[in-house]
Order: C-alpha cells, then sequence, then structure tokens
C-alpha cells in the first residue's frame, strides 16, 4: 500500500467536497465504513476513489473511512430564498460580502443541541457504554490493563469532554440561512423584516451559492433535519444540522462553517454577488418608488442584476 502524502491541494479538497458519495472512477456509491483515497493520478490530475480504483493513483494523499454526511445537499438548481429588510441588503453590497451569525448568537436556544435536557440521561448512559466499550477494547495489539474503576473514570471523562466539546461548538460555528423553496413566500416576508415596507429578497440558487463563496470546500451546505427531540436526539455530529419540528415551516437550507480562530459574533465572508444574486424581489408592501431605490442602490454598488416586484401584487381576475 502507497505511503500516504498528506499533500491536499484545494482542487482536491474541492473533487472529494463535489462528488462525496461516489468514486470519480467507476461511479460506484461509497458506503459507510468503505475506505476513500485521495490523491492524484499518473498525469496529475486530482482523484477521489474506491478500493477497485486506487491503482489509479500515481500518489495518494490520505485515506478516510468514509462517513454519510449529516446533511443532505439540495438539487444544483434548487431555489434559496433570503428575505431582509433593506439595510442588511446594502450591507450585502457594500460588503461585498455574505454575513455568516455565530451559532450562539441565535435566537432558537436549541441551535446546536443535542436533545432535551430532561431526556440528558437517556443520551449519557449511550455515551458511556460507547466510550466503556471503546476503553476495553482497544485496538488489535494493544491490551487494556486498566481495573473497572479506571474503566468507569476514563469513560466519565470523556462523556464530559463531549459535553463541554458541545458548549464550544457553538462559539467555533458561524451559519447562513436560506428558506427553500419553488416560489415566494407571504409567511417568510413577515418573519424576515421587521419594517415590511422596506424588505427584499435575494433569490439563489444552491449551485449559485456554492460558486459564490468560490466552491469553497470549507463551508458545508445543506438542507436541516427537522425531528422530533421528544422521542430522539441529534447525532454528536448532526446537532447543526438538526432543528425542532416546530421550526420546519422554514424549511432551511444552511451554509455552515467552523472557525476557530476569531471571538467575533458573526463573520463576513466574500461572496461574488453577480453569481450569488439571481433576482431581487421588492416587498409586496413596499411603496412604488422603492423599486427605483433598490434599483439605484445597486447601480451605485456596480451591481447589474434584475429587481422585480413582488408576485403577491399580481392582480386578479373573477
Ligand atoms: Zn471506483
Amino acid at each position: 500500500m502507497q505511503t500516504m502524502t498528506q499533500r491536499v491541494t484545494l482542487e482536491l479538497r474541492r473533487l472529494k467536497f463535489e462528488s462525496h458519495g461516489n468514486c470519480v472512477s467507476c461511479k460506484s456509491p461509497f458506503t459507510v465504513g468503505d475506505t476513500s483515497h485521495l490523491g492524484y493520478g499518473f498525469d496529475d490530475t486530482p482523484l477521489y476513489v474506491c478500493d477497485n480504483c486506487k491503482d489509479q493513483l500515481k500518489e495518494t494523499a490520505v485515506r478516510h473511512v468514509f462517513l454519510q454526511r449529516p446533511y443532505t445537499v439540495p438539487e444544483p438548481s434548487s431555489k434559496l430564498w433570503r428575505y431582509m429588510d433593506f439595510t442588511k441588503y446594502v450591507s450585502l453590497l457594500s460588503s461585498r460580502g455574505l454575513y455568516f451569525t455565530r451559532t450562539d448568537c441565535f435566537e432558537d436556544i436549541f441551535e446546536g443541541a443535542k436533545g432535551l435536557k430532561k431526556r440528558k440521561d437517556g443520551w449519557d448512559s449511550h455515551y458511556l457504554e460507547f466510550f466503556r466499550s471503546a476503553i476495553r477494547n482497544p485496538p488489535d495489539g494493544v491490551e487494556c490493563k486498566l481495573s473497572d474503576s479506571d474503566v468507569e473514570e476514563q469513560a466519565q471523562k470523556l462523556l464530559r469532554d463531549l459535553e463541554e466539546g458541545g458548549e464550544d461548538h457553538k462559539k467555533r460555528t458561524f451559519v447562513s440561512c436560506w428558506h427553500e423553496s419553488e416560489h415566494e413566500s407571504e409567511a417568510m416576508w413577515r418573519l424576515y423584516s421587521t419594517f415590511l415596507a422596506n424588505a427584499v429578497a435575494v433569490r439563489t440558487s444552491y449551485q449559485s451559492l456554492y460558486l459564490s463563496l468560490d466552491r469553497d470546500p470549507s463551508i458545508a451546505i445543506g438542507r436541516i433535519k427537522y425531528i422530533d427531540l421528544k422521542n430522539s436526539y441529534a447525532g454528536v455530529n448532526d446537532a447543526f444540522w438538526r432543528k425542532r419540528k416546530s421550526f420546519e415551516h422554514e424549511r432551511e437550507v444552511r451554509a455552515l462553517l467552523s472557525d476557530y480562530g476569531t471571538q467575533d459574533l458573526g463573520k463576513i465572508v466574500r461572496c461574488n454577488l453577480e453569481v450569488l444574486i439571481e433576482e431581487v424581489l421588492v416587498s409586496p408592501k413596499a411603496p412604488g418608488w422603492f423599486v427605483h431605490l433598490v434599483n439605484d442602490v445597486n447601480e451605485k454598488f456596480g451591481l447589474n442584476v434584475k429587481v422585480s416586484p413582488s408576485e403577491l401584487n399580481e392582480v386578479p381576475f373573477f
């Protein structure tokens, strides 16, 4: 077996990100536990391949055990919306960047949570058992010489570390939230603008959002799954991709990144606005002059995008 060189270029990371579930050579899907091989072919092109195709690698950069992502990725053309006040829109244009909010700053106190506090005992005993078993059964060739009380002490410590890590994770995780829908939503106008007369909605798609962030493989983009915490938990790696059922109407798709080097409450990530913004819709409650204002501001910031009135104001016939 080739020695891993650990030489992972941006193009190689992008390749893995974009074809996550499949071998790029034979196209067969990975299943959990498979080994995936990242490296470069004999003509130096980046490759992300399965066991059967690994001989195509001239250089193996790194191997991974395949794990499913904790989220599903929308179709490239899936429409994503962001409803906002005009001031936020101007800020988007002037910073030419998307604002990612630190997850402990959201109103939803369950952001990043693994479950209901009253059901924590069940979670704890599951992970304690998992840790005890891992400590007692080290890899082949290593012998566990710990007494039962040592095993228990170590398992309890790992559980505490897991819990502290969960709290800390909220301060390291930043997200930009979007609403996935084919159509404009009357409810979202009300929910996400404090002053409806001066609100706009930016429409993009999964593909445009990803491209506008320069195909950055360190920014995950996926759907939130809504779960019933009375009967389930969010897994260790799932917590920022799960919300309570009561938020189902949001149909959220989020872009998520981790940053361990900042204390800030948010981050602006540079973004190609021409690629991101497919259309700007103006609030159904906006006065006629507001469309012109949005157009003027776009022009001032050198942005050439279509501005349309809300479809909710189309005229009916009876
Ligand atoms: Zn293959």
